[in-house]
């Protein structure tokens, strides 16, 4: 068995199973993405989800706004797609221009159409862990719960390598409110040891050294080496980032040492990023059900 836990097919599985549902049902299912500027960064994220879209069946709805579009507009926007029943979900590409109250315009989105999981009511869910251990009254709850899409997309690629986390240590490194922190109650509501990590930890490597399961989400090239590595562990990259010459690469540095080390690993690109794409659209699917 490979290594290399490859994002681009499971998420090619699991968007032809999303097209397999809404065409054999009949769905007409819609997601509404706002990008605000002109960031090149964001232009390409949002082209590639217009693309997984279109993969999907899901019709994509693009608004494309200047940078100076004023907190009020976009609030009225969402207000706007919030009653559109051709929109199941609400995607506002981040990051936002910087007069742009981020808390405001997520909680603007309804929650029926928070497809992105940004909300503190649906981050609560995670938190509970109804999306995961569903108790028989939660059985319902479970098959419509909203989930944020990269945690998610880690705990599918986990789940692909045929290992259960239950019982072992699992370390996060960064506790940031979309990635780090429901990440590590994800891994919690499946029975893991979690250690969360983050700027402060005193001694990163004593720390990552005991993961079974070590997932990074900083934004620091290289910041994971081999000698922070436990033999055989899984070990999942969520960073993004560019190298000297401007190629993408992750937080870990991906040298011989580490995949000798290592029992899984997920490469950059191809790992994380095409399942957090796999699981917006999922997430847009179960809001369409959620609405009906
Ligand atoms: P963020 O900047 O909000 O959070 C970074 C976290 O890293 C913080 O909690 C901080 O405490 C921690 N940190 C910073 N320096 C550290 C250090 N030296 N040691 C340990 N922890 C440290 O970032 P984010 O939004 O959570 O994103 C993290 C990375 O993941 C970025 O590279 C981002 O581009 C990437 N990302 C990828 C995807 C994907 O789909 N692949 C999705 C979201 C984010």
């Amino acid at each position: 068995m490979s290594k290399i836990l490859d994002g681009n097919m499971l998420a090619k599985k699991i968007k032809s199973e999303i097209a397999e549902e809404i065409s054999r049902d009949g769905l007409s299912v819609g997601l509404a993405v706002i990008i605000v500027g002109d960031d090149p960064a964001s232009r390409i994220y949002v082209n590639h989800k217009k693309k997984d879209c279109e993969e999907c069946g899901i019709v994509s709805h693009e608004y494309a706004l200047p940078a100076d579009t004023s907190q009020d507009e976009i609030v009225a926007l969402i207000r706007r797609l919030n009653e559109d029943s051709e929109v199941n979900g609400i995607l506002i590409q981040q990051p936002f221009p910087k007069h742009i109250n981020v808390t405001e315009v997520n909680e603007t989105v309804s929650p029926l159409k928070d497809v992105d999981a940004f909300r503190a009511d649906t981050f609560g869910k995670v938190g509970l862990g109804v999306a995961v251990n569903p108790t028989k009254s939660e059985l319902r709850v479970k098959a419509l719960c909203l989930r944020p899409c990269t945690p998610w997309g880690v705990m599918e690629l986990i789940h692909s390598t045929g290992e259960s986390v239950s019982g072992k240590e699992c370390v996060v490194v960064g506790r940031s409110n979309i990635v780090g922190k429901p990440m590590a109650l994800m891994l919690l509501n499946e029975s893991a040891t979690v250690t969360v990590c983050h700027s402060r930890t005193r001694d990163l490597g004593e720390v990552t050294r005991r993961a079974d399961v070590l997932v990074s989400a900083v934004g620091i090239a290289g910041l994971i080496t081999s000698d922070m590595v436990k033999d055989g562990a899984t070990v999942i990259d969520v960073g993004m980032n560019r190298d000297s010459e401007g190629k993408l690469c992750g937080d870990v540095l991906c040298d011989s040492a580490l995949m000798d080390k290592v029992g899984f690993i997920t490469p950059v690109p191809g790992g994380v990023g095409p399942m957090t794409r796999a699981m917006l659209m999922k997430n847009t699917l179960t809001a369409k059900k959620m609405q009906s």
